[in-house]
């Protein structure tokens, strides 16, 4: 890959997609493309990250994440250690900042945390001389997924500026959709919000968002729909009356679908609740779902910020 004239994450971590200038964002989708073209061919570079060791840190469960850091630091032919909370002192009440000792005693280059407490990952990034990733920090930000997101819509449409996309379901509890949010308003998409009124955070209106509680009018005319996981764990009361009533409303099926336009993606973060905020013949029609390319550019964009973080470490070295 060739040099850039600026640092592309000029914090030297990536904790959220707030605060990144649209320059940054396009310069990281740009690298995350040539990593996507590269990894079809099976052509990966395998010593940018030689020597370097990168942990894994996931205080909260995950599939693709998880496993999409390890295969790019892989290809990149890092060292990858995977803590699993389970298997760690933090069970013997460790708190984090003893955690993030140990690993910087431990000279950790990269650090990819994922927490329940949003925040976690800022205040891991003042303790430890590593490069830190948030990979999802409670309800706050998870950045390389709204970055997958942008990639993968920007290889289906050609661009994000004037795109209408309409975010939808459990908005309140999601850090993928404030990312996303972040994103695609920095980068000129027309972006809305839709879900019942219980699950939609009061910030929408101070994010500029176009709020809807009505699936039809919400998806009307709409190019992108993106669903959401329903997001029962981070429920303390009954924000929806039951999966079924929900689906009902809120659920993407194929006549709700019909509102938006008629080469319209979808996509999902995953996991999904098929026949909660998904129908599955919606969710695996592959004229329409973008699901699997989500997951496929999800490794590319993850090579594209190891990338750079690694380019800044090597200078500080
Ligand atoms: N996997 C995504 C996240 O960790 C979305 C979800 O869990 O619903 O935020």
């Amino acid at each position: 890959m060739s040099g850039f004239s600026y640092p592309i994450l000029p914090s030297g971590h990536l904790l959220a997609i707030e605060g990144l200038e649209p320059p940054h964002i396009s310069a990281l989708l740009d690298l995350a493309e040539s990593y996507a073209l590269l990894n079809r061919q099976g052509k990966t570079q395998r010593d940018l990250l030689k020597g370097r060791t990168l942990i894994n840190l996931f205080f909260e469960d995950s599939t693709r994440t998880r496993t999409s850091f390890e295969l790019a630091g892989k290809r990149l032919g890092a060292d990858i250690v995977n803590m699993s909370v389970s298997t760690s002192s933090v069970n013997k009440g460790e708190t984090l900042l003893d955690t993030a000792a140990t690993l910087n005693a431990m000279h950790t280059d990269l650090l990819v945390i994922r927490h329940a407490q949003s925040g976690a990952p800022a205040l891991l990034a003042q303790k430890v001389d590593a490069a830190v990733i948030n990979a999802g920090d409670g309800t706050h930000e998870h950045p390389t997924q709204a970055l997958l997101d942008a990639l993968t819509i920007r290889r289906r449409k050609g661009r994000l500026e004037n795109l209408i996309v309409a975010i939808c379901g459990d908005v309140l509890h999601s850090r993928v959709a404030r990312s996303n949010i972040h994103l695609l308003s920095a980068m000129g998409a027309r972006v809305r919000v839709v879900g019942p009124p219980t699950l939609m955070p009061s910030e929408c209106a101070r994010l500029g968002v176009e709020v809807h509680h009505d699936m039809r009018a919400g998806l009307d005319g709409a190019d992108v729909v993106m669903m959401l996981r329903l997001q029962r764990e981070r429920m303390n009361s009954g924000l929806v009356p039951s999966p079924r009533e929900f689906f009902r409303f809120y659920g993407l099926d194929a006549a709700k679908l019909a509102h938006a336009k008629p080469d319209a993606i979808v996509m999902h973060p995953g996991p999904m609740n098929r026949g909660v905020e998904i129908d599955s013949a919606v969710a695996d029609d592959a004229a329409r779902s973008v699901i699997g390319e989500q997951v496929e550019m999800g490794v590319a964009v993850r090579m594209a910020v190891l990338d750079v973080l690694a380019r800044a470490l090597r200078r500080n070295a």
